[in-house]
């Protein structure tokens, strides 16, 4: 089959909120937060997704995730039809095919869960029964992540930021998925660790075989990361290539502007 290297396909997503407002609610204002966007997701490929606040970034990657059901559109995960507008998503399917990053570690980490627990409960609730097992799988996975053993039974509060996204990441990849969307994983860090994180992140993606979606607004992470880049603005992809060419011969004027504005 053609697609067989494909791992992820979007065709013509569109997620559309309603607005609210209007005169006793008569008029139906819709928000086009994604309004038809085509993605493709290479199996080991890193693709870069840019745009800036509020173009639908993190509206893409929550239904391809099944977190939110699209207006519009079909998304194809490692060949099964993830959702569409008649159809709702299987959430516990999908969570281990695909899984995600998000930009702030604390706010998306249990503050009651030790690392031990955010890491067993997906495990117990995807039919990991055997203890050992659970263990076995818990402890390669701190490693994975540069953890050590005795940490596993501390509070994210106990950490620092860049310990708390390798929880975060350790969290994504217990069930051992194949796809990673990292939404703007190291943008709530400190400049000093972001390298680290980073680094962490593409040695990752080289020992398990992963997928990549890297979603930021910080071009250098995207160039350093991506094979490929799409550009995002108000709903739709502008841009999507090589980030050599798109950088030398930008079509659109918001990749212009970023470019632009490149120090
Ligand atoms: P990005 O991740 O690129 O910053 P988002 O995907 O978070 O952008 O948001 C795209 C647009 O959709 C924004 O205008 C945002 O306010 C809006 N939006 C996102 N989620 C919702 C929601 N659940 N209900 C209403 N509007 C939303
Ligand atoms: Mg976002």
């Amino acid at each position: 089959k053609p697609d067989d290297d494909l791992i992820l396909r979007v065709e013509d997503l569109a997620v559309h909120f309603p607005l609210g407002g209007g005169l006793f609610g008569r008029e139906r204002r819709l928000l086009r937060a994604v309004d038809g966007v085509d993605l493709s997701l290479r199996r080991g490929e890193c693709l870069g997704l840019v745009g800036e606040s509020g173009s639908g970034k993190s509206t893409v990657a929550l239904s391809i995730l099944g977190l939110l059901k699209p207006t519009r559109g079909h998304i194809v995960v490692d060949g099964r039809q993830v959702a569409t507008n008649s159809q709702s998503a299987d959430r516990k399917a999908l969570a281990r095919t695909v899984q995600i990053v998000f930009q702030d570690p604390y706010a998306s980490l249990n503050p009651r869960q030790t690392v031990r627990r955010t890491l067993e409960d997906p495990l117990r609730v995807h039919g990991v029964t055997a203890k050992s097992e659970i263990e076995d799988r818990v402890a390669a996975m701190l490693k994975h992540v540069g953890l050590r053993p005795e940490q596993a039974d501390r509070y994210p509060h106990e950490f620092s930021g860049g310990q708390r996204q390798r929880i975060g990441i350790a969290r994504a990849l217990i069930l051992n998925p194949k796809i990673v969307i990292c939404d703007e994983p190291v943008s709530a860090l400190d400049v000093s660790i972001r390298a680290q994180i980073i680094n962490l992140l593409l040695e990752l993606k080289d020992t398990l075989g992963l997928s990549y979606i890297m979603i930021s607004h910080d071009l250098g992470v995207v160039e350093h990361m991506s094979d490929r880049v799409a550009v995002m603005y108000l709903g739709r992809i502008v841009e999507n290539g090589d980030w050599r060419e798109i950088f030398e011969r930008p079509a659109h004027p918001y990749t212009q502007a970023l470019i632009a504005a490149i120090p």
